[in-house]
């Protein structure tokens, strides 16, 4: 592990390869799971204050279920997180016509409807972050719909910790992701 400020990061974001290929995978990480992405503090607001600029991206039983059940809900686990369609499908995901599950509030802000790219948890996948009283775990998934992640990866040599470069900035900022980079430097040194 490698401690970055408040942050220790497991080594497998410096030697694993990775690069979503939505292609393969469809966009498997906003259906599969035992409940919604995870929502930091202030991004269920956000979500309900931008909802008319990505409301009509969604499929109609999608846009039923927020405004009935709310923007977020708190699972079994204690953790507030995005309301699922028939227990499964994350309520802000849409199918494209390619049938690739995509992010309706991404949708909005690549058109440029809004400012929140999406929630941070869904742009950080397949890293976890998970808040300690005194740190921060930042901790690789490796969960099987990602395989096609890994293949990419591997073929176009990209390091997990360099894919998330623009979530992880996001989250710690620029100086924390220069660090990171020197520590995967020295890492990979041989
Ligand atoms: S995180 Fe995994 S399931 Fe989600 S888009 Fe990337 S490769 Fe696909």
């Amino acid at each position: 592990m490698v401690e970055i400020g408040k942050a220790i990061v497991s080594l497998d974001l410096f030697r694993e390869y990775f690069t979503c290929d939505l292609e393969q995978c469809k966009g498997a990480c906003c259906i599969e799971g035992d409940s919604g992405a995870p929502l930091a503090p202030g991004e269920p607001e956000l979500l309900e204050q931008d909802y008319p600029r990505y409301r009509d991206f969604l499929p109609p039983d999608h846009r039923n279920v927020i405004e009935n059940k709310g923007f977020s809900l708190v699972d079994s686990d204690g953790d507030v997180v995005t309301p699922l369609v028939l227990d499964r499908q994350c309520a802000y995901s849409y199918y494209d016509d390619q049938g690739i599950l995509k992010c309706a509030v991404e949708k909005a802000w690549n058109e440029g409807y809004l400012n929140f790219r999406k929630p941070l948890s869904c742009h950080l996948f397949p890293v976890r972050i998970t808040a300690y009283r005194h740190f921060d775990a930042v901790n690789y998934q490796k969960i099987e719909i990602c395989r096609p992640g890994r293949e990419c990866g591997k073929k176009i040599r990209m390091p997990l910790w360099r894919f998330l470069q623009v979530p992880l900035t996001r989250k710690y900022g620029e100086e924390w992701f220069a660090e990171l980079q020197i520590a995967a430097d020295q890492i990979n040194r041989p």
